[in-house]
């Protein structure tokens, strides 16, 4: 740590912060815990009666965070309706959410807590982080119940909240592996780093405040409240306190939104304290580096190690920034953003390149058949975009949030809703026997996380600002909400997105009111209009939100139209593996309705009957020569005839590194891959060791490892 700055503990108990405090639970349904701790508590916060604003929570409660620029609106505001996600939120609801229940009792997870309350003699079973399966397909029932009542799956939910909850020991602590014989080892320094009992709990709090936010029902959250005010923060922390860190991140962000609930500044302290990282348990720099904690976050200059453990560490610590305002962290995740999109994202939106360790790989290492591209870190892609976004109400964050929903998300479930992807390479070849999409992990983090995802999807179309709304994404939808002025503001939205890149928004204030209608105009539009009753608007700027400011009257109409046409995108030359590659972007095609019958059959299979669409288009690009000149893959001097464009593979792109400013890669998937075998430089489908780019000799690439037959965490 020598040379290291030294932030004194104090300095995270920030000043801004207590401006965020938001007020309490109804006293008679909260836990006599944190009542004991209510001297502590901050000064803004008071007991109150009944309340019910949990009704008005969002995916995140940012109505009183200090730097917060947009403010969330609830997922019951937003019904998405007739459509893409209508549908893919439909299946997760009937078949993916009830289907994961049984999954999770059949590989025991429900035993495990069972098996501490004397009713089930099963032996442990899953790995140690297993808890988690249960709590976040908790937290994707919890969403989907903010959306509307499921009363079999409300009853199937309030059963495992009762079972997890009856095995919490009376000191708050709760995990069902560090347990028996396993209990001595609770909490100590080297568990902490390997033993997920903070993610574990992360994870507890995110399915309790989910269900809360649907119910009111503070059962799991006042459980959830007992472990970090009786067990967690009494314990561990600041000296004489014992040490603290997140072996895996998730509990910062989690703690957070605890905090938003109770208004316990404790809780975001302490999630700072674990951001900033504890000198007392001493790690090596490959762990620190693995685990993406352990040192102040405020010192990463880039993304590497676990990805997912990055991704939910970023997102953690922009959380930190909403409340705290804290300079610093801007700083750096800013500069982490922009080392992700420029170097270290597919087109798809994922992250994670290295199955070895599932890491982010070197700068430009992206490799396709490689490609880890695991699902909950695409998942920690959007959620981190999101709070970026929240931050500022800056579009580059909401082209990047699209794009992972649309292609590193969606491919992580099957149309059916009963396969899910661990890995999402790129490319993939069916004959190497490797099932890419299956039922069911060992280490099943991806599956209920997805659900989670698509079960609290509304509650990412819209944001409130002080000037007025936000729209961020497109789907035949309507929203109910009102403007923070208190003003009721419905919106329905008419589209066939993202098949058809025209939409139509009636807005209808309570009364006519003047606003701020600003819609996101996606940044991946080559040209884009907008009206107003007609009347075509000015200024229409590809990624960037349009303000329109004017008094709105019930029955006004805007008409959005963004160009869809594919486009065919190039590879930044330093990405090796795509040398001789193009990618096509067209919103319709990652999973085409009318070939359903791709389904299961991984990724290469959701692209059939596209191919002559894309390849005409294509052909028409390079006869045109429109393709700009690429000085490794020099694809503006090949005229390919359809045939060849017969490949459907995913695959990536990256912005070139001179871009200026640098934006992120185009939208949406690829669809296919252009595949010339002649090509001097095509088909490299393993990367050899050390390859120098026969164009750049100053280029050089590390290859990955060999992928593993099976993921590990
Ligand atoms: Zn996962």
């Amino acid at each position: 740590m020598a040379g290291k700055e030294r932030i004194s503990r104090r300095q995270f108990v920030s000043t801004g912060a207590s401006a965020a405090a938001v007020s309490c639970l109804p006293i008679s349904k909260f836990s006599k815990a944190m009542l004991s701790e209510a001297h502590a508590m901050d000064s803004h916060i008071s007991p109150m009666g009944e309340r019910s604003d949990w009704k008005e929570q969002g995916v995140e409660n940012l109505s009183k965070s200090p730097f917060a620029k947009l403010r969330n609106i609830p997922v019951h505001a937003v019904t998405i309706q007739s459509g893409f996600w209508a549908w893919r939120r439909e299946v997760n609801v009937t078949k993916s959410i009830p289907s994961m229940h049984d999954l999770l009792e059949a590989n025991g997870r429900m035993n495990n807590f069972r098996r501490l309350t004397g009713n089930s003699k099963d032996p442990q079973r899953g790995p140690v982080y297993s808890d988690s399966d249960v709590y976040k397909w908790t937290e994707a029932v919890g969403f989907a119940l903010q959306s509307g009542d499921h009363p079999e799956l409300r009853s199937m939910v309030e059963k495992v909240i009762s079972e997890v909850v009856a095995a919490q020991q009376s000191d708050g602590y709760l995990n069902t592996y560090y347990v028996g014989e396993r209990a001595s080892q609770r909490m100590l320094p080297q568990v902490q780093t390997t033993g997920h009992e903070l993610y574990c709990m992360g994870h507890f709090l995110q399915g309790a405040i989910a269900f809360y936010r649907a119910t009111g029902d503070t059962k799991m959250l006042d459980a959830g409240i007992r472990f970090v005010n009786d067990f967690l923060i009494p314990g561990y922390g600041p000296p004489p306190k014992k040490p603290i860190v997140s072996g895996h991140p998730e509990i910062e962000m989690a703690l957070i939104e605890l905090y938003r609930i109770t208004g316990d500044k404790r809780q975001l302290d302490l999630a700072g304290y674990i951001l900033h990282g504890d000198d007392r348990i001493p790690l090596p720099n490959y762990r620190t580096i693995y685990m993406f904690s352990g040192t102040p976050f405020t010192a990463r200059t880039k993304l590497e190690g676990h990805a997912v453990r990055a991704m939910y560490a970023c997102c953690g610590s922009t959380d930190y920034y909403l409340e705290t305002g804290d300079a610093t962290y801007w700083q750096t995740l800013n500069a982490l953003w922009d080392d992700m999109t420029k170097t270290k994202m597919y087109v798809t939106g994922g992250v994670g390149s290295r199955s070895d360790g599932e890491a982010f790989g070197d700068a430009y290492e992206l490799p396709n058949y490689l490609a880890y591209g695991e699902s909950c870190a695409a998942i920690g892609n959007m959620m981190w975009n999101w709070r970026m976004l929240a931050a500022t109400g800056d579009s580059k964050f909401t082209d990047v949030l699209e794009r992972a929903l649309y292609n590193g998300i969606n491919s992580g479930m099957s149309l059916d809703g009963a396969l899910y992807c661990y890995r999402n390479p790129l490319a993939f070849d069916p004959s190497t026997g490797e099932k890419i999409r299956n039922p069911w992990y060992d280490t099943t983090c991806c599956p209920p996380n997805l659900e989670r995802i698509f079960a609290s999807l509304p509650g990412y179309f819209y944001s409130t600002g002080k000037d007025g709304i936000y729209l961020h994404l497109y789907a035949n939808s309507e929203m109910n909400w009102h403007l923070e002025n208190g003003i009721g503001l419905k919106i329905a939205q008419k589209t066939n997105y993202p098949w058809d890149g025209s939409v139509e928004i009636s807005v209808t204030p309570a009364q006519p009111s003047n606003f701020t209608f600003f819609l996101r105009i996606p940044g991946w539009a080559a040209h884009a209009s907008v009206s107003v009753n007609g009347e075509e608007l000015s200024g229409v700027k590809p990624g960037a939100y349009l303000a329109i400011n004017r008094r709105w009257t019930p029955g006004d109409t805007i008409r959005a139209s963004f160009d869809m046409t594919p486009q065919v995108l190039e590879a930044n030359p330093h990405v090796v593996d795509d040398l001789g590659r193009v990618a096509i972007q067209r919103p319709a095609s990652l999973l085409p309705r009318r070939n359903r019958s791709a389904l299961g059959h991984g990724l290469n299979g959701c692209c059939r009957g596209f191919d002559r669409v894309l390849a005409r288009a294509i052909s028409r690009r390079i006869q045109k020569r429109s393709l700009r000149r690429n000085s490794c893959g020099p694809f503006s001097r090949c005229c390919l005839p359809e045939r060849q464009v017969a490949r459907c593979s995913v695959f990536h792109l990256q912005p070139r590194a001179a871009q200026n400013p640098p934006s992120p890669p185009h939208f949406y998937s690829l669809l296919c891959v252009v595949e010339s075998p002649s090509h001097i430089h095509g088909s490299l489908d393993v990367v050899p060791e050390n390859l120098t780019c026969p164009l750049n000799p100053a280029l050089h690439f590390r290859a990955t490892s060999a992928a593993r037959s099976s993921p590990g965490k």
